[in-house]
């Protein structure tokens, strides 16, 4: 099927051409027809699928016909990160520029005058993150009774970072009379539940991961302890022509620290994480577009949406904690037809998270050694799940509680400014993340527990054990209570005279 036979219109056709795309993808093929129907969509289809171009397309021909009021945009695209956001805006720019439509980018930590100033001269499209939309129409500055298409992108990841309830209560300020297409890489059952609260009669279209994981990128792992990561992240960025790369850490902090360490040791890098001000991401990534920064330290959600075509290598310095990060994140090199290398340090006490990944994209991952290192075996150690990942010197948590930068995300806030930050529970707590729970007693926080026991002092010669667990009282000793014994003052006869 060619992009004529899906009969969008001659200046989208010429738009297209321009992009360099030749044929639809998979998801593009399905669902533009059914958008420019009309038809709610449900679309299950991941970053790199060409997804973003599958509803964009078919939407720039619809708004083609007709015009904007003065803050009542006629079609809203939510998506869950500002990067994301800014990457859709782009396409749009790219897909529209031979037509008229105006648009509007409405996200955190960038001014509010600018994007009041372009909603006040009426908008085609808006596209936003949830905290800030909610924000401006909680002050009355849009009208969303004129939205005609709502787009809901990567509702997976707005799952993931407690948005659902936000993008609820938007749904309800929107008319019902609208075309609703949700796109989603999973069809997690807070999203079906979404769907079918929110979407009228939906065709479901469904595309598999983007050959997953590119085929065009070559991967390896080291395995190194934990304190010897930067000296082997250091050694592979020289053993490797690397023409610029990202270099993924698990946690905000930790992006920070090892940029500081590579900038110490003279290396051209960048920093990229979800505190940063807007303006200086903006700069950071132009910088590493222009090639003034090889190497670009980032966070996954900073790198979530990131489209940049020629990326020679992706480094993991930490294991991530979900295996779709890693598809996420390798994703980034072996783009457009280009050959990638993905190198990924780990440690022993990674081995399951490891695990998890060989087994998501269906292969080994080859362990390579460094020069003159002797291999150092990936398995569990004794107590592994205590020993240290993500960073260095940092003792690792029970995996539920350690705090990834899943869980830390920064989330576009509603009143204040983007920079508040929201930490969302794990995936099965997102349900409900604005309602307070009451705090559990403490038999039925087994976290709570592994903390306390955790910083108690072990003692001396001895594995910890189950009654570990138990509270003890400070006794110096083996005894946990009286027991067996009975102390001399209990058997003296209190009324002997
Ligand atoms: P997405 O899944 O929307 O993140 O798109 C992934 C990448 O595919 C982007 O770099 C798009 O520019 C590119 N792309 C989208 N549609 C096509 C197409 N039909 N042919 C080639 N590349 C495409």
């Amino acid at each position: 099927m060619t992009f004529e036979e899906l009969g969008l219109e001659p200046n989208t056709l010429k738009a297209i051409v321009e992009m360099g795309y030749t044929d639809p993808t998979p998801i593009q093929e399905q669902a533009i027809g059914l958008i420019q129907m009309g038809r709610d969509v449900m679309g299950i289809a991941q970053t790199g699928t060409g997804k973003t171009a599958s509803y964009t397309l078919p939407m720039i021909d619809i708004l083609s016909n007709g015009r904007a009021r003065a803050r009542m945009p006629r079609s809203l695209i939510l998506a869950p990160t500002r990067e994301l956001a800014a990457q859709v805006s782009e396409n749009f720019e790219q897909y529209g520029k031979y037509h008229k439509l105006s648009m509007a980018l409405l996200i955190g930590g960038e001014s509010f005058g600018d994007q009041e100033r372009a909603l006040d001269r009426g908008v085609d499209v808006l596209i936003a993150t949830p905290g800030r939309m909610m924000d401006l129409f909680e002050r009355g500055r849009i009208l969303l009774s004129d939205v005609k298409i709502l787009v809901i992108d990567e509702a997976d990841r707005m799952l993931d970072m407690g948005f659902i309830p936000d993008v609820e209560k938007i749904l309800g300020w929107l008319p019902p009379l609208r075309q609703t297409l949700l796109f989603s890489a999973t069809m997690a059952p807070e999203i079906k539940r979404l769907a079918d609260k929110f979407l009228s009669n939906p065709k479901t279209v469904s595309v598999a991961p983007p050959a997953s994981p590119a085929e065009l990128v070559t991967q390896a792992m080291v395995v190194v302890e934990a304190h010897a990561k930067r000296e082997a992240l250091r050694a592979l960025i020289q053993n490797e022509a690397v023409a610029n790369a990202f270099i993924f850490c698990n946690r905000k902090r930790d992006v920070a620290v090892l940029y500081r360490s590579l900038e110490r040791h003279a290396l051209p890098a960048g920093q990229l994480h979800g505190d940063m001000p807007q303006s200086a991401r903006t700069e950071t990534l132009d910088a590493f577009r222009r090639g003034d920064i090889k190497l670009l330290v980032c966070s996954d959600v900073a790198a979530r949406g990131l489209d940049i075509a020629d990326v020679s290598h992706v480094f993991n310095f930490d294991v991530p904690s979900h295996a779709e990060d890693y598809v996420h994140r390798i994703g980034r090199t072996g783009r457009a037809g280009r050959e990638g290398r993905a190198l990924t340090i780990a440690t022993p006490e990674d081995a399951r998270y490891v695990a998890a990944i060989q087994k998501l994209i269906g292969k080994e991952i080859p362990q390579v050694t460094l020069d003159g290192a002797a291999p150092l075996p990936l398995a569990e150690r004794e107590g592994g799940r205590g020993g240290r990942r993500g960073g260095k010197g940092r003792p690792a948590k029970a995996e539920p509680r350690e705090k990834t930068e899943r869980q830390e995300r920064t989330v576009e806030p509603r009143e204040k400014t983007e920079r508040r930050e929201r930490t969302v529970e794990p995936r099965e707590k997102t349900a409900e993340p604005r309602e307070k729970a009451a705090p559990k007693p403490r038999a039925e926080r087994p976290e709570a527990a592994e903390r306390a026991a955790a910083k108690r002092p072990a003692r001396r010669g001895r594995a910890p054990q189950p009654a570990d667990e138990v509270e003890e009282m400070p006794h110096g000793d083996d005894v946990l209570a009286f027991g067996g014994h009975t102390p001399s003052f209990l058997l003296r006869d209190p009324f002997a005279k």
